[in-house]
Formats: C-alpha cells, structure tokens, sequence
C-alpha cells in the first residue's frame, strides 16, 4: 500500500494530495483556540449573526485564521442577510477546495482552504442574489481573518 489512510496521515484533498500545511490536532487547537478550532478542523458553524464580519465593509482580504491564505477580497462580499459573510466569489478559483457534505441529510458544498484544508463553510448557488455569479460562498468569520487595505 502506497497511501495509508487519510485519519493516520492528517486531511488530504479531496484528489488524495496532502495539504501544504499539516500540523497535529493539539497544535491546531493550541494556536486556533476552542471556538476556531471547532469550525476550522472539525468543521462545525458559528451561530448566525454573531460573527466578528457579518456586516464588515471594511476594504481588505480575507485571510484563512489557520494558515494565513489570502481567500476572499472584501469587493466579492455582498448583503445577503442570511447571517454569515458571505461573497460571490473566491480571490481565485485554486484558493478554495471543494468537499461534498452530506451531513445535514441532503447535499451540500463545503468549502475548505485550499493551503491548510480548514473549513470555511458552504457554497450555495441559484439562490438568486444580484450578484455576478449566483453563488453565495457562506463563510464563519471566525474561519477567516480581515486585513485591512493600507489607507491610500
Ligand atoms: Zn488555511
């Protein structure tokens, strides 16, 4: 056997590569704290409208809390009332990995840190917002870290 299993190796992508960034679960915990550590590595969800960027306008990118990946620009974030920042896009299509997640029952698109492998969130589209692409990239503040743009 060429590969052992992904449970012994740490997270792999979903094409079995392994992430640029691997570190054991007590040094994720150490460094991200319960609550990040929760939705980054074990994928959970903030609860909606609490998260430090729901309504953030601020002009900046979004970096990953774990590993630093720049993931979203705040020009790609909209209103979608639905609690949880959300953006029409990622910076650029290789930052986010894609994983099917049935476990709400029903299918759904998480969406991981393409770097490190940490969750993000979900992506959800034809849901309708006036936005360029349809798509709603649902993510927990806590997963992502704002920096601001140097004032001009
Ligand atoms: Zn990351």
């Amino acid at each position: 056997m060429a590969h052992s299993t992904p449970e012994q190796d740490g997270p792999t992508r979903p094409d079995g590569t392994a992430y640029e960034v691997v570190k054991s679960e007590e040094q994720w915990k150490d460094e991200l704290g319960s609550g990040a550590y929760y939705v980054l590595r074990q994928g959970g969800t903030e609860p909606a409208f609490v998260g430090e960027y729901t309504d953030t306008k601020t002009p900046g990118v979004y970096r990953c809390r774990a590993c630093g990946a720049e993931l979203f620009r705040s020009d790609a974030k909209f209103d979608s009332h639905c609690g949880w920042p959300s953006f029409f896009s990622p910076l650029a299509q290789d930052s986010v990995t894609y994983l099917e997640d049935s476990s709400l029952g029903y299918v759904r698109t998480e969406v991981r840190c393409s770097r490190c492998g940490g969750h993000l969130g979900h992506v959800f589209e034809g849901e309708g917002y006036p936005t360029p692409t349809d798509l709603r990239y649902c993510i927990n503040s806590i997963s992502v870290t704002l920096e601001p743009d140097p004032p001009e």
